[in-house]
């Protein structure tokens, strides 16, 4: 990272992206000053030979030319971590690692690198990750060059420089696009909108407005936006300066698109690409195995709009499809016994993803229950004719299980309980899913670990552990 050569830059937050942040400063001649509250954390940047500054001190930010923040640190609610408080009062610039990054390419200049890649940078409440995986694989397996970066893949920060042409494909959080002060893609995609991380945007409509920055003014050659809520239609009438504007590219997973522009839309199983009127481009994604259900269907829509705006073929991308694996913890079949299905989507962490993964299956013996996230459960109504029962986890099962209503509930607290219960009870047919709504941290250290002890306790049930 160039632009401040011989200049002191603090760095908040020593996990993966705040190191990261901290070397492609150093590499560019910058002095980083680090902190993290962790010690740990602190003892690893200090082995790399990085001064460690106690950032929360008087007087810390004196020649300090910038602060980088990690996307954990809180930067304005609840309420401002006390080292950005203090950048502010000394007017320091505050900016994340994506900022960095996107200002270095506005240099043509990025670390080292002569080709300025062209960049996908993929936000919405669900669906990041599985569209940006998959946009990732159609475009290897179409033979263009692509990395994988951001919230998912590498720091962004640590790629390899790009080839020419290459694609660096961005998953970016509503922490990221929030605190970025520069955000040019080439190419934007918002999946879709539903509440999520509230606390941390003080409400739906921070929380909107921090994905919207990707979306601003000068920003995206392309926008792809699903419009399956107001937010996004709103977004899209916002960015197209008439009914044709090709600039934006609509997508929805639930209903046909009529405009005269750009669409991509899934019916009945069929995803349809029209521009100006006709129809230009189709796909059958029923027999696609790594794609299940209608929000999938979604991301397919998603990643497809993208890797056309980026010049592939409907048949390119047809044929990668085909060779998706899909992601772990999301939609994950982890085994299949006596005619059940079970199934990790463990990274179901609200309410809308875990209604989407109930939507995409029948007969489900229903594993659910963690830290609840605010907005209570009344959304997964959709989602609940799909259950028999439920198997209800986590600290605050009782509660959990009192506020799905309507549905069977047996509070299991612990998974091993949980799936021994789901296991003993299921019949042919039927699909033990984990999909929690809910956070993992009362009773793990993410949602991985979850996924993982699901598919442990399932394998030892079925006795293959
Ligand atoms: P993100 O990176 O936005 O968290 P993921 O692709 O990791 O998205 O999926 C997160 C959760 O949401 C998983 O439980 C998954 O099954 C579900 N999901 C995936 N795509 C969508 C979508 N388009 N709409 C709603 N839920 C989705």
């Amino acid at each position: 990272v160039r632009g401040y050569e011989g200049r002191q830059v603090a760095v908040l937050g020593l996990g993966r992206s705040g190191l990261s942040a901290a070397r492609a400063l150093r590499e560019g001649g910058a002095i980083p000053v680090v902190w993290d509250d962790n010690a740990a954390a602190r003892d690893k940047a200090e082995g790399e030979g990085f001064e460690v500054r106690d950032l929360s001190r008087d007087g810390a930010f004196e020649d300090v030319a910038s602060l980088i923040v990690s996307p954990g640190i809180p930067h304005l609610y609840p309420n401002p971590n006390a080292v950005i408080a203090l950048a502010w009062d000394a007017g320091v610039p505050v900016d994340n690692d994506i900022g960095l990054f996107f200002a270095s390419l506005g240099q043509n200049e990025w670390n080292s690198y002569d080709t300025v890649p062209r960049v996908v940078a993929i936000t919405g409440s669900n669906g990041k990750s599985t569209t940006s995986a998959l946009l990732h694989h159609v475009l290897s397996e179409s033979g263009r060059s692509s990395q994988l970066a951001g919230n998912i893949g590498r720091g962004v920060l640590d790629i390899d420089p790009p080839e020419d042409g290459g694609v660096v494909v961005l998953e970016l959080s509503s922490y990221q696009t929030d605190l970025a002060r520069s955000l040019t893609p080439d190419v934007a995609i918002l999946t879709n909108m539903s509440p999520d991380h509230l606390d941390r945007h003080g409400g739906f409509g921070g929380y909107f407005a921090a994905k919207r920055r990707l979306f601003a003014e000068g920003g995206p050659d392309r926008a792809v936006i699903g419009v399956d809520e107001k937010e996004g239609r709103y977004l899209a009438n916002q960015l197209s300066v008439s009914a044709e504007d090709d600039r934006v590219i609509r997508i929805s997973s639930g209903q046909k698109l009529t405009g005269p522009g750009w669409q991509v839309f899934v019916r009945k199983g069929f995803l349809a690409e029209w521009r100006k009127g006709r129809q230009v481009g189709s796909i059958d994604l029923r027999d696609i195995a790594g794609l299940p259900g209608a929000h999938n269907h979604q991301n397919a829509c998603a990643a497809y709009a993208a890797a056309r705006a980026l010049g592939l073929g409907p048949r390119q991308i047809e044929a990668a499809f085909k060779t998706f694996a899909g992601l772990p913890h999301r939609s994950q079949v982890i085994a299949e016994a006596d005619g059940v299905r079970y199934v990790n989507d463990s990274k179901a962490t609200n309410v809308d993803s875990a209604c989407k993964a109930l939507q995409a299956f029948n007969n489900i013996r229903w594993i659910c229950g963690g830290l609840m996230k605010e907005g209570g459960l009344d959304d997964l109504k959709a989602g609940l004719p799909h259950v028999t029962k439920a198997y209800v986890i986590g600290r605050e099962a009782a509660q959990f299980a009192l506020m799905i209503d309507g549905v069977e509930a047996e509070i299991c607290t612990d998974m091993k309980t949980a799936v021994a219960k789901a296991k003993a009870d299921a019949q042919s047919g039927d699909v033990v899913l984990l999909a929690p709504a809910a956070a993992s941290f009362d009773q793990y250290d993410n949602f991985e670990k979850r996924g993982e002890d699901f598919a442990a306790c399932v394998l030892a049930e079925l006795g293959q552990g």
